[in-house]
């Protein structure tokens, strides 16, 4: 309890002083004075509340709890960009930093209609307790622009790519802050931003970004890093279970990056692909897709509508179809209160970061649907990004066969570490990965103690 006369004590008369009749926007709903009111938003809330149940489970110092949930350093940025037509349009960007404890911060930067300071704090809290869960001697972080990428040509995408790059320039670095591909960013715009960095600083640094093209710096393995490491992880987890891969009828939510990858090599080894979609369409065929076919199809046509490999659905109904194995690959929020009820799976592997809401979560765990969660799912892409950042040091470039083993090899890890959590603990998948995330970073954070 505060005592009386302390700052927010009941009774203080001085603890309004200052606020300049400002008090209805302090206490209102916005409650902007609160920590975390700036990055306040529906994905940060998730973020939090699963933060805060491993943390209870935990036992967590209150100390390290305040040290470890809110974002160190979160920059947003306004830039003009001239767009094709001669007209200029600003452009906002973000990058947060969510932890300096455990080394340069590392994630991606995306680029869609919907990025904000709120998204981009919860998906760079989910970094930092992914690089710790795999021990990767990163801390979190997560970057992009508001735009649309699919009405933006490629020139006005480059001259976003290197104005976001000079923007942020004062925050990143090879051991500061290393971005990365995200949502609709690739090797190209990758080389962008490292060329911008370079001329900046005047000599080539291939380290400052991950998912380079190989040519400048990249490494064998990282473009299809994240879709294979799905895939080790489904595998590792059919293990565990005592199951084949060759039994499993998948349905995939998501035709990009991540998702195709997925469809495709789970097809390679066996498995029958039933659904897939984009943002065009779904398609269904219970007797399994011919991954080829659908995949030459959209090196045609770039999405899924029209194609005549299965029955057209609309994307949502992929995620109601009967299935083993169900992967959310797109966006976040996507199985909720509302859908997941028809969801008809007996695993759902998160591909995509928070693709499931807290209340769909505890709606899947009452009817005994197990989860992959996100933190171990997905973290094929930055182990591999680590891969790089560590070659482009060393000036010395490994194998693709060297980079797949080594990354198979740290996803089986990781998951036996969460697998042994969740028995030690009684918690599920998710909250086990948190643990062993939350633990690691409290860890580092209690030891660096507080300077000054
Ligand atoms: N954007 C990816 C993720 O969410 C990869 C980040 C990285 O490679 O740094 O994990």
């Amino acid at each position: 309890m505060a005592s009386p006369g302390s700052p927010g004590g009941e009774g203080d008369g001085r603890e309004r002083r200052g606020t300049g009749g400002w008090d209805e926007v302090l206490d209102g709903e916005a409650g902007l004075v609160a920590p975390g009111g700036e990055w306040r938003s529906a994905l940060w809330r998730t973020a939090q509340q699963r933060f805060e149940r491993a943390a209870d489970r935990l036992d967590l110092a209150p100390e390290l709890r305040e040290r470890l949930l809110e974002p160190r350093r979160s920059l947003t940025v306004n830039f003009p960009v001239r767009r094709d037509d001669g007209t200029v349009q600003t452009f906002t960007g973000y990058r947060v930093q969510h932890t300096l404890t455990m080394g340069p911060t590392k994630g991606g930067v995306r680029y869609a209609p919907a990025v904000s300071l709120g998204e981009c704090a919860a998906l760079a809290l989910w970094m930092t307790f992914k690089c710790a869960l795999l021990e990767l001697p990163f801390g979190g972080a997560k970057g992009g622009v508001r735009c649309d990428p699919n009405r933006l040509s490629a020139d006005e995408l480059e001259r976003i790519t290197r104005r976001y790059a000079s923007e942020i320039f004062p925050i990143i670095g090879p051991d500061r802050d290393i971005p990365a591909p995200d949502m609709a960013t690739g090797e190209r715009e990758m080389a962008w931003f490292m060329d911008t960095y370079s001329q900046q600083v005047g000599h080539p640094v291939p380290e400052i970004v991950t998912g380079k093209p190989l040519v400048l710096g990249g490494t064998a393995g990282r473009k299809f890093a994240t879709g294979l490491g799905v895939v080790y992880c489904i595998e590792a987890v059919l293990d565990h279970l005592g199951d084949d891969l060759g039994r499993q009828r998948v349905a995939v939510q998501g035709f990009g990056n991540v998702g195709a990858v997925v469809a495709r090599e789970l097809a390679a080894r066996g498995a029958t692909i039933v659904a897939v979609s984009d943002v065009s369409g779904g398609l269904v065929a219970p007797d399994g897709l011919d991954l080829p076919d659908v995949m030459s199809w959209v090196g045609e046509h770039r999405f899924l509508r029209g194609c005549p490999a299965g029955r057209a659905v609309s994307r949502t109904d992929v995620l109601e179809t009967p299935c083993d194995i169900l992967v959310p690959a797109a966006l976040e929020h996507q199985l909720t209160a509302r859908n997941v009820g028809r969801v008809d799976c007996r695993l759902v592997v998160e591909a995509a970061n928070g693709p499931v809401t807290p209340e769909a979560d505890e709606r899947l765990a009452a009817r005994g649907i197990a989860v992959v969660p996100d933190l171990l799912a997905n973290a094929g892409g930055v182990t591999v990004s680590y891969f790089e950042w560590v070659q482009d040091q060393q000036k010395y470039s490994w194998t693709e066969d060297e980079v797949a083993s080594r990354l198979q090899r740290q996803l089986r890890t990781g998951l036996r570490r969460v697998v042994d959590t969740a028995e030690q603990l009684d918690v599920d998948w998710r909250a086990a990965a948190h643990c062993v995330g939350i633990e690691r970073v409290g860890e580092a954070a209690r030891l660096r103690a507080i300077y000054p």
